[in-house]
């Protein structure tokens, strides 16, 4: 046999097909190596050749017979080839379609083998383009029917080359590549998890002998994926602790005295813990990275601003990013007010700021002629530099990472020498756990799993369309009762590409006010509005001047009106879960129970889910664990949106303890070796530079 190694290219193998060598090309694979990690995506069992009459249908299953009929019929590209095969057990029909050349291929009286999976034909059964090889006339004789049943890898269906053509390929190269590779785990190591090595993990995922091979394999490859992100977060995590400083924050008693009074309420325990684990945090001069989660209506906001009266208090900045400007907007009314009469300096920055009033801001943010600024991604940009940011608190953050790593990046300030804020994320999006602890194994978790007491579940009810006018109805007595009310549409203007049968607001608005709701004040809130004009509806709709609010989905996020408790929402099959269980958490905010309608006719499975799901629930949770059952995990995984190479065959969802083992042996094993600069960490460092370096700024370590 050829001696090979690890970089040997594929084209000086001589036992591979140049074609299939130039397809396995085209798929990314130049080398053994990287043959070896082109992994099946699944396995399964090929039942050992059986007699004809016994295949089942729907069942892969190979078998042995001689050809009595073959026919070609159709023509051109509906040509099709028909070839009867029989044993002594009874017959199976084969059919290939397009390839007529097999015509001069397959005659009546040889043996094939076949392997397929047969379906239901007339009396018996027929394989449809079934993988097939001759048995030489010699070898017929010789044919073994005590075969055992084999556990096969299953890998991508690649144009124009088979999976059972790259499992033959592979087994040519599988043991002695194997056999080539270096472990970047040391034995002792290994025994201690029960891990196989890593030579032995590639064996068994391509020449398995049965599922618990495959199950070890895979343990051992997650595990290593699971064991590099970590590693390198964890790498990256103990080099900013060396070199980066954020001014540490005392929470002094007087201190304390005067931010409980500008509370306008008591806080929730659930509150009051979140807020002292951030107080703890910030005490320190190791800069804080943590990530608030309530649900909607837990009242996130106020945990926020205790964290930035206390940076205020010792005479830094502070800063509160949110993800829209109307929800921006809304927290610089809202804070000014609750800080009314106080030396806190308030400004606002965003986007639309014209650009006189922008360029004063900016100039106040960097003289610290500002404590406190409220603003959405402007914030980030470069022109705005801090005079002396202590600490930043980004809002509503449903995807993590880019944005958190651009706030981190953001310079502390001249005015004292650390050279980064503390950092605190909020989300109503409850990611499960584990992903937190998989993508930010940096990022310490606190939770606030109570709401504020008097509050009433909002109740949610599904209706179908034809119903409109007597919730519209109802509506409009609620209105007349003193409540306030939002109606949300899922486009401004009618057509637009792929909208169909959406209906829009202006459609909506003229419907109303010429119907059910011609005696009650309505106005429209949507993001092409300009900011004064937003500014002002919803200074008007919070002062109780306007009934009726009819929105796009601008008002998603954040958005606090407690006296709004009816919530309509038009087309509701075309919103994603997540985003459903935020609207509704604009109503019930005060002490009045909250009631949302869903209209909607919904057409797709998916669809039919999510109502029902908002219908059956109303905790945050719970509907994200739904949403991961409707949607898949990969989908909320983002791991795109975060930067990091997504995984291969960890699955960081159902994997929990294998991600926990990953994540303490990492953060052991950095703590032993911060720079992985050992001489037994060579392999591992090498290995993890490579799946993470660049994404993970890497390079600059040790
Ligand atoms: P979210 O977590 O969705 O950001 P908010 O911070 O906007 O929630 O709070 C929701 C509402 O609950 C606001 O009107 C807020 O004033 C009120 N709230 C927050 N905490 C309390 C509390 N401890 N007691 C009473 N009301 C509270
Ligand atoms: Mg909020």
């Amino acid at each position: 046999m050829q001696s090979i190694t690890l970089s040997t290219p594929l084209n000086e193998i001589r036992s591979i097909p140049i074609v299939q060598m130039q397809k396995l090309e085209i798929l990314g694979v130049h080398n053994v190596g990287q043959l070896l990690v082109h992994l099946p995506h699944r396995h399964e069992w090929i039942r050992a050749q059986s007699g004809l009459n016994d295949l089942e249908p729907g069942v892969i299953g190979s078998a042995v017979g001689e050809i009595t009929a073959t026919k070609i019929s159709g023509f051109g590209r509906k040509a099709r080839f028909q070839v009867v095969l029989c044993d002594e057990t009874g017959r199976l029909d084969l059919v290939f379609f397009n390839q007529s050349f097999l015509a001069k291929k397959l005659h009546v009286g040889m043996t094939l083998r076949v392997q397929g999976k047969p379906k239901k034909f007339g009396p018996g059964l027929q394989m449809s383009s079934p993988q097939f090889s001759i048995i030489p006339f010699d070898d017929v004789e010789k044919l073994n029917k005590d075969q055992d049943d084999e556990y096969r890898p299953v890998y991508p269906a690649t144009e124009g080359m088979t999976s059972e053509q790259i499992y033959t390929i592979v087994r040519t190269i599988l043991d002695q590549a194997c056999a080539l590779l270096e472990d970047h785990l040391s034995d002792e190591y290994r025994k201690e998890r029960e891990l196989p090595s890593l030579g032995d993990a590639y064996r068994m995922m391509h020449s398995p002998e049965s599922e618990s091979d495959v199950q070890s394999a895979r343990r051992r490859l997650a595990y290593d994926e699971l064991l590099m992100l970590q590693l390198g977060v964890h790498m990256k995590r103990a080099h900013l602790r060396r070199t980066l400083k954020a001014p540490p924050l005392e929470r002094t008693a007087e201190i304390n005295e005067r931010i409980l009074a500008r509370m306008p309420f008591t806080l929730t325990d659930a509150q009051q813990r979140v807020v002292d684990e951030i107080s703890r945090d910030l005490s320190y001069e190791t800069p804080t990275n943590r990530l608030v989660q309530g649900d909607v209506g837990s009242g996130k906001t106020i945990v926020a601003l205790d964290a930035m009266l206390l940076a205020i208090a010792h005479g830094h900045q502070a800063a509160l990013m949110a993800p829209t400007e109307l929800l921006a907007e809304q927290h610089y009314l809202s804070i000014t007010e609750m800080l009314k009469g106080s030396t806190v300096r308030i400004e606002l920055l965003t986007g639309s700021l014209p650009a006189a009033e922008r360029t004063a801001v900016v100039s106040k943010i960097a003289s610290g002629e500002c404590d406190l600024i409220i603003g959405t991604h402007s914030l980030v940009s470069e022109s705005v530099e801090f005079h002396s940011l202590a600490v930043a608190v980004i809002d509503e953050q449903h995807r993590f990472g880019v944005e958190q790593r651009a706030m981190l990046r953001v310079k502390g300030g001249k005015a004292h020498e650390s050279e980064t804020p503390h950092v605190i994320v909020m989300t109503a999006t409850p990611i499960p756990r584990t992903i937190g602890l998989t993508i930010f194994g940096d990022l310490d978790i606190s939770t606030i799993d109570e709401l504020p007491p008097g509050r009433v579940p909002v109740i949610t009810k599904h209706v179908t369309p034809e119903k409109r006018s007597t919730v519209y109805h109802w509506v409009n007595e609620k209105i007349k009762a003193g409540d306030q009310v939002f109606i949300v549409v899922a486009a401004i203007e009618p057509g637009g590409k792929g909208e169909g049968q959406v209906r829009n607001l202006r459609a909506v608005m003229k419907e109303l006010e010429g119907g059910e709701l011609h005696d009650v004040r309505i106005a429209a809130l949507h993001g092409r509005l300009k900011r004064d004009t937003r500014e002002h509806i919803m200074h008007r709709f919070r002062a109780g001047k306007i009934d009726c609010l009819i929105a796009t989905t601008v008002i998603e996020v954040g958005v606090d009106i407690p006296n709004a408790t009816v919530m309509v929402i038009e087309d509701a099959d075309r919103f994603g879960l997540a985003q459903l269980h935020q609207l509704r958490g604009r109503v019930g905010r005060g002490d009045k129970p909250g009631v949302c309608v869903l209209i909607g006719n919904p057409k797709t499975e998916d669809g039919i889910a999510r109502l029902k799901a908002m219908v059956e629930t109303t905790s945050g949770f719970e509907l994200s664990e739904k949403d991961l059952e409707i949607r898949g995990a990969g989908d909320v995984f983002g791991t795109r949106q975060s930067g990091a190479p997504p995984f291969k065959v960890a699955d960081p969802l159902k994997e929990i303890e294998l991600l926990q083992m990953a994540r303490r042996d990492a953060g052991n094993w950095i703590a032993e070796s911060p720079n992985l600069d050992r001489p037994e960490d060579a392999l591992a460092r090498r290995r993890l530079l490579k799946a993470h370096g660049q994404w993970l700024g890497l390079g600059d370590v040790g």
